[in-house]
């Protein structure tokens, strides 16, 4: 076929994805000066891609099938908007070979291989087939097109245990099967079959030697339409968690530059093989030594920004470039491999709940700042809502650094500075791997994660001192910011230090553990904290996203996010959900779900902290009264409008009077 006719020059891209490789994709195309055409899902009118696009179109209801995988309705989106060319992200419709020629037939260009190409390599069997002709290097194997039971049998027998059960159309680690012994072949075979024709109907099986603890390196390729094709070096992907990659690099710290040359060599026989066009990875798993192939994936992948960071190359503008027809512009020995990368992947998922995922509305999203050799390719925002319809990532951190231990310094202290609340995110067992001392030293392979699960997913630790004296000085901090809000509040004037020796008590909780109790001491002379019997003076002074703490001479950052009664803080010891026990405050309110607020005991207002009228979150702080000497702030016990305030700052007030009225926003 004429390339011009697949490869040539366009204007407006499209999109067919979401999330953070659409963002990614975008953010290139505009830098090219392209114009973009996002796509989107009803459960994603207000994602960050279709936000980032110059247009979007609305394709269908929530479901995966009834939007991005929607051949039709993709391809009228373009036409609806002028686009002449598709980007097909990675996942979804990605590696699919109908609709990269559904795209040809309506004449867009698709940025990808050829449908003929994807169909060659899409197949584990023919692909090996391919590969096997090309002398690619294969893990010893079984790949014919025969499937009876004595077939099977007799080839694992001959390929000797343990060996893998494979579908030869799988992805993402589905139907496959490691079997030890003939006997756990058949039920094997069954098991995987049955899987393999629900997720991609088709049950054809291959099997391959189970290669000792294995390794994963790819090879990232791309070719252009005038037959040039480059090998831009490897990753090492081997930190996976059910056959699926948890951290990448590049290169691979398991490599020495003539293991290097041999496995790019091979990739790109391997590619060679086919023509390719576009961008692809060639994967192997490796003992260490040997490298075997095992598939290739005709498309961009998640983990490309490791193989930017270390070549300089933005491999979205190559595949646009290529798409345009144009021919690559380095050669080979013009490739240089310049330092080391580590990608982490961010999902909203519970590592200590058997990696559930967790679905929700992101209320903080703070990630540290693209400085210092740190790149972060994110798919959501603060206030965005994680929907269950789709893969759960919400972002990948990538460091680079000319070494390999300074990357992963770097990734691990990004990792420690982010702050997402609202859902549960995998960050803690991230920065977990990136510390582990076995992962420093690469002594790993693809079951490590599995095997220390435990000291993966270890608890946090308990409060101490300085989370303690934290919790306290993050309320202060946000009763002050509300009493600021409140103009004439006599906080303004004083903050929080009215005249006269005052004490406060606070408790907290973690979990189910046993209350912890803290006291502070105000007014005359400078507030100190007493735990126990230690009694500390400390100081704050507020920052972006928390406050420095000086306690006892010693000043440290403190991350904090107060949700009602619930205190998320992040020290230099590690990341603390506490619960604020308030005894007087909403706690009993809120637990009998009552609307009324009322002093529970007699007391004086000392300050009113919210304006009739005013939105108020769960939580929010309403007015403070000292009682016996201790202040107690009463709270909204729940989200919902403050009708009315029945008292002024210096009344008086009964046990049980009601103070002011909150009238639920019924969410
Ligand atoms: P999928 O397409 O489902 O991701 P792959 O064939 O790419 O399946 O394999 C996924 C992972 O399974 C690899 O990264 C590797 O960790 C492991 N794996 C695959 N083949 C073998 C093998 N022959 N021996 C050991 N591990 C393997």
């Amino acid at each position: 076929m004429d390339r011009s006719k697949l490869y040539r020059r366009f204007r407006t891209l499209l999109i067919a994805n979401r999330g953070e490789i659409a963002c990614r994709v975008i953010r290139t195309a505009r830098a090219m000066g392209l114009r973009t055409v996002a796509v989107y899902s009803e459960a994603d009118r207000d994602a960050m891609h279709v936000a980032l696009a110059d247009e979007a179109v609305l394709l269908g209801p929530a479901r995966a099938r009834d939007s991005y995988l929607n051949v039709e309705r993709l391809i009228e989106a373009a036409r609806k908007t002028g686009a002449e060319a598709v980007h097909p992200g990675y996942g979804f419709l990605s590696e699919n070979a109908e609709f990269a020629r559904a795209c040809f037939d309506a004449g867009l260009v698709f940025v990808g291989p050829t449908a003929g190409m994807m169909t060659a390599m899409g197949s584990k069997s023919g692909s090996k087939e391919l590969m096997e002709k090309a002398g690619v290097p294969l893990v010893p194997g079984y790949h014919g097109e025969a499937q009876d039971e004595t077939t099977l049998a007799k080839a694992a027998d001959k390929i000797g245990f343990p060996i893998l059960v494979k579908a030869s159309a799988g992805g993402g680690g589905r139907g496959m099967r490691i079997v030890r012994s003939a006997a756990e072949l058949g039920p094997a075979i069954v098991s995987a079959k049955r899987e393999a024709l629900a997720a991609f109907g088709d049950d054809r099986m291959l099997i391959e030697k189970y290669v000792d603890n294995p390794r994963h390196i790819e090879v990232q390729v791309i070719g252009d339409s005038h037959g040039n094709l480059l090998s831009l070096f490897e990753r090492e992907c081997t930190l996976q968690r059910r056959h699926q990659k948890v951290i990448e690099e590049a290169p691979s710290p398991t490599l020495n530059a003539a293991q290097r040359e041999t496995v790019c060599a091979a990739a790109r026989k391997a590619a060679g093989a086919v023509n390719y066009v576009g961008a692809g990875t060639i994967e192997f798993v490796s003992d260490g030594k040997d490298v075997f192939f095992i598939e290739m994936n005709t498309r961009l992948q998640v983990e490309h920004p490791v193989t930017e960071l270390i070549s300089g190359i933005d491999l979205v503008e190559w595949q646009l470039r290529v798409a345009f027809g144009e021919a690559l512009p380095l050669k080979q020995d013009e490739i240089r491999l310049n330092g080391h990368a580590v990608e982490a992947r961010v999902y909203a998922e519970n590592p200590t709940k058997n990696f559930m995922p967790s679905v929700g509305r992101i209320s903080t999203w703070r990630l540290p700042a693209e400085a210092g050799g740190l790149r972060i390719d994110a798919g959501y925002r603060e206030g965005d809502s994680v929907s269950p319809y789709y893969d759960a990532m919400l972002a990948k951190m990538i460091a680079w650094a000319p070494t390999r231990d300074v990357a992963i310094e770097r990734l691990n202290r990004g990792l420690e500075e982010s702050d997402v609340r609202g859902i549960v995110t995998n960050i803690p067992f991230l920065s977990a791997l990136m510390t582990h001392p076995k992962v420093r030293t690469n002594a790993i392979d693809t079951g490590f994660i599995e095997r220390e699960l435990a000291v993966l997913t270890q608890a946090a630790p308990a409060p101490g001192e300085l989370e303690l004296c934290a919790a306290v000085a993050a309320i202060l901090g946000d009763e002050q910011k509300a009493a600021h809000v409140q103009a004439g509040s006599p906080w303004q004037t004083f903050g929080w230090q009215p005249v006269g020796r005052r004490q406060r008590s606070f408790v907290f909780r973690v979990g189910h553990g046993p209350e912890q109790k803290i006291t502070l001491n105000y007014g005359s002379g400078p507030a100190t904290l007493v735990i126990g019997d230690r009694e500390l003076a400390f100081t704050t002074a507020a920052k972006e996203g928390g406050f420095d703490l000086t306690l006892d001479g010693v000043k440290s950052a403190v991350a904090a996010v107060i949700d009602g009664h619930e205190l998320y803080l992040r020290t230099r010891n590690g990341r603390f959900d506490l619960h604020w026990v308030d005894p007087f405050g909403g706690e009993s309110e809120e637990q009998a779900g009552e609307d009324k607020i009322a002093a529970p005991l007699p007391g004086t207002v000392v300050a009113v902290l919210a304006e009739e009228g005013a939105r108020l979150e769960k939580g929010a702080p309403i007015l403070t009264l000292e009682v016996m000497k201790m202040e107690q702030t009463l709270r909204a016990p729940f989200a919902g409008v403050l009708q009315s305030i029945k008292c002024r700052v210096g009344d008086i007030v009964q046990e049980g009077v009601e103070l002011a009225v909150v009238e639920p926003s019924g969410e």
